[in-house]
């Protein structure tokens, strides 16, 4: 599935970008002046409150418009900036503009919380945890407008270190949730003191949930094993309402899918939203 359509409705066809390493050390190389030269751009996709059914905050997911591949999704580049090491600038330009767009947000009178996906070599760059507390200062935000995700297998490649990372962002007041819960094998043993306040169920468990018997137990259980950790709960990959339906049954607080809205760039997003129910009255 490596045709990619873009939100402005262009699809390029990239199966070339996997299978000819060739091209994979071009785009390496050509990662780093993405960055600088501002191919890259931030996608939005709203995490919706169950109870309140409000927006209460906004995922931030990386594309990058290359000027002939055109539109490339991040699970074919992510993975290069890990291995050349460019995602630590990558993460920090997420940061940055994430926050400034938080920032904007708030000022046209909306608070959404904007939630970063960052990899495991971010939690070993000791610079991060200083540069999250130089941009919050610089815009004069708090700790409040940020999370931070990591996926379940980032934090079980060095799960020791990582604990130690993301224990002190939380010592800072950072929002940590992990995130594709439940492809990661972390043990209760771990998952007991790991410093995070969210789960993010996968979404493989999350899509056919209305319809799979199996899913829906394992939903649950996730639900009630968070709760009983005192964590909360978010479910991605919401594709239908009565999957939204489960969820609320099974007092599961955030949801967010392509049922309430697909990633958009923020143009879109705003306007989404002012024709959205999702709004206080
Ligand atoms: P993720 O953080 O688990 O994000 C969820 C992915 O599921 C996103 O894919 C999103 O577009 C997709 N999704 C959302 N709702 C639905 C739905 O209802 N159905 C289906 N089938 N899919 C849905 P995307 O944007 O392609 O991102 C893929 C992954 O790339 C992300 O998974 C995250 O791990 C990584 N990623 C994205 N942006 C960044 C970034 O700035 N930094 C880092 N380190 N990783 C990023
Ligand atoms: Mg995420
Ligand atoms: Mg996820
Ligand atoms: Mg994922």
């Amino acid at each position: 599935n490596k045709c990619k359509a873009s939100h402005k409705g262009f699809v390029v066809y990239d199966k070339t970008l996997n299978t000819h390493s060739i091209q994979r050390l071009n785009l390496m190389s050509e990662l780093r002046s993405a960055i600088e030269t501002s191919q890259l751009s931030l996608y939005y996709q709203p995490k919706l409150d169950l109870e309140t059914n409000q927006i209460v905050s906004v995922e931030c997911l990386v594309r990058w418009i290359h000027p002939e591949h055109g539109f490339i999704g991040p699970d074919d580049f992510i993975p290069l900036a890990e291995q050349t090491g460019a995602i630590r600038d990558l993460t920090k330009w997420a940061i940055q503009t994430a926050l400034s767009q938080h920032k904007s947000w708030t000022e046209q009178g909306n608070f959404f919380r904007v939630a970063i996906n960052i990899s495991a070599l971010d939690l070993i760059d000791l610079s991060l945890p200083a540069y999250v507390a130089q941009q919050l200062s610089e815009l004069s935000l708090d700790t409040t407008a940020i999370t931070l995700e990591v996926t379940e297998s980032a934090i079980m490649s060095e799960p020791d270190q990582a604990i130690r990372a993301l224990d002190i962002l939380k010592r800072m007041g950072i929002k940590l949730s992990i995130d594709d819960f439940g492809t990661g094998y972390s043990s209760m043993a771990q998952l007991k003191i790991m410093p995070v306040s969210e789960l993010k169920i996968d979404k493989s468990f999350v899509l056919d949930l209305a319809t799979n018997e199996d899913d829906a137990t394992i939903v649950k259980s996730i639900a009630d094993l968070a709760h009983n950790l005192d964590m909360t709960i978010v479910a991605e990959g919401v594709e239908d309402k009565d999957s939204l339906e489960k969820l609320k049954e099974y007092n599961v607080e955030q949801a967010q899918g392509y049922f309430i809205a697909k990633p958009m760039p923020a143009d879109d997003f705003n306007e989404w939203y002012s024709n959205s129910n999702y709004r206080p009255r």
